[in-house]
């Protein structure tokens, strides 16, 4: 088990646009060990998904996965987990949808953020076959915070209201009281 450490907000990587990788380094070795790395460090950091540039590696893969009763969005439905490499991103219904996330590159802040409902995702796994998934609701927003990490974007980019940027404390005192809005990210 190797858990790497995962990089915050002002490292420059998290602001690089990733690379693609070929079929050939998806199925080498030293990528294969990289992935079973960033599930050691998503379990860790108790994520509910991490992306490559998160650890400092400009790559253009990601882990999607809400695992069951996870401590940091313990209201949040289950969902299968994906490995995404060189994802395409498609809008099915742009109606956007708010949920307050986090981002383990911004520790102790959630901010609430709106984004499309509905996308189409298609990858490649880490068998390198192509995949296409279409998802909606909460693990549609969880989907496209991590895709925007490569391309170096982070969730505070979007937030569209500051005022609804709040430490970890305050947001349980003052945000979480009505339950009409979830609580989202990776
Ligand atoms: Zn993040």
């Amino acid at each position: 088990m190797t858990v790497r450490k995962v990089i915050r907000m002002g490292h420059p990587v998290l602001r690089e646009k990733s690379r693609p990788l070929s079929e050939e380094e998806i199925l080498s070795s030293e990528t294969q060990n990289f992935i079973k790395d960033l599930f050691d460090t998503m379990e860790k950091y108790e994520g509910i998904g991490i992306a490559s540039p998160q650890v400092g590696v400009a790559w253009q893969l990601a882990i999607v996965g809400v695992p069951v009763d996870n401590p940091r969005y313990p209201d949040t439905p289950e969902s299968d987990t994906y490995i995404v490499i060189n994802p395409k991103v498609t809008i099915l219904d742009k109606k956007k949808q708010g949920f307050w996330e986090g981002c383990l590159s911004v520790p102790g802040l959630r901010g609430y953020v709106e984004r499309p409902r509905k996308i189409k995702v298609e990858f490649l796994d880490e068998k390198a076959q192509p995949q296409s998934l279409i998802v909606e609701d909460f693990i549609a927003t969880v989907f496209q915070h991590e895709l925007d990490h490569l391309n170096g974007k982070l969730y505070i980019d979007r937030i569209k209201d500051t005022k609804m940027l709040a430490y970890n404390e305050e947001f349980d005192e003052f945000w979480t009281e009505e339950d009409e809005e979830d609580e989202a990210d990776e």
